[in-house]
């Protein structure tokens, strides 16, 4: 019979420790630990950036297991730990009630939907839509019980953030959130992108998206020395980025050319763009609203 939980905290340390999965000492390349939760239907990914002096934790996942105790089975220090959210949508922010401080964008949008929180009518709306959860809920989450308190310890996000052998600058990529952020590691060609880009459905049609914002972001992060992107979804790298922004662009250009769309996209009012002819079997497609291209 299913267990239900009135909340979080009552989740066994074993249920956590299934909830995630996170790179091995084996697997940790650039000094970059990925943290993920692989029953997200786009499975979600967190990082940890580990610097000589600081860590840097951006996006705190669902709040669903204990992002906090993947993290103490991965800092071997007691390091100062920086964390810091890309945007405010649920699946980045859920853990930011197990840190003292989350540095957040410099947008007012941003802000309150980082300090409002999801209330559980909000969350509900996404998942009880078909598929949300790979393999079905997890037996120990209540769906209908849950959601994100709002979180009040903001801190503003600096320019940079130095974590001595590397600095991360979050550059503004506003599109699928008004103030989504990109983090950028000038020193190691890492650039971190949130909901910006990920093989896999770009959402840029809720209320809160703007395409043209969207377009504009990936024109610039193409103009960056990357030499790995980690994105907020679906995997934990990928190498093939050049191929990858391109494609995006040339999606977000044709939706913006009012082109006829490819299908209908699977949420009302929305319409898909994508290439299965140069995407190698890639799911990458663009989610519009109708009304951005009649
Ligand atoms: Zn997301």
């Amino acid at each position: 019979m299913r267990k239900e939980f009135e909340n979080k905290t009552e989740y066994s340390k074993t249920e956590i420790e299934k909830w995630f999965d996170y790179s091995k000492d084996t697997e940790i390349e650039n000094d970059v630990v990925w943290i993920n939760e692989p029953h997200h239907f786009e499975d979600v990914y967190a990082f940890l950036v580990q610097g000589s002096s600081k860590d840097l934790l951006i996006d705190t996942g669902m709040g669903i297991g204990k992002i906090s105790n993947v993290l103490k089975q991965n800092r071997k220090s007691n390091k100062e730990l920086i964390v810091a959210n890309t945007h405010w949508h649920f699946d980045h922010i859920g853990g930011n009630s197990e840190f003292e401080k989350v540095l957040v964008p410099n947008n007012s949008n941003e802000i309150r939907g980082i300090e409002k929180g999801w209330s559980k009518m909000e969350m509900s709306k996404y998942f009880f839509f078909d598929g949300f959860w790979h393999g079905g809920a997890p037996s120990f989450f209540n769906t209908e019980s849950f959601g994100i308190t709002g979180y009040t310890n903001t801190v503003k996000m600096p320019e940079e953030i130095n974590l001595d052998n590397r600095i991360i600058i979050p550059i503004e990529t506003p599109g699928h959130t008004p103030g989504s952020l990109s983090f950028f590691d000038s020193t190691n060609g890492l650039l971190f992108t949130g909901d910006l880009l990920y093989e896999g459905p770009l959402y840029a049609f809720e209320q809160e998206s703007n395409p043209d914002d969207y377009l504009e972001s990936l024109k610039i992060i193409s103009k960056l020395q990357i030499e790995t992107i980690y994105p907020g979804h679906n995997h934990s790298t990928t190498k093939d980025f050049p191929n990858l922004i391109n494609e995006a662009i040339s999606l977000f250009e044709r939706a913006k050319n009012k082109e006829v769309w490819d299908s209908d996209g699977e949420f009302s009012g929305t319409v898909e763009y994508q290439h299965p002819e140069i995407n190698n079997g890639r799911r990458l497609k663009i989610i519009v609203s109708k009304d951005y291209v009649k």
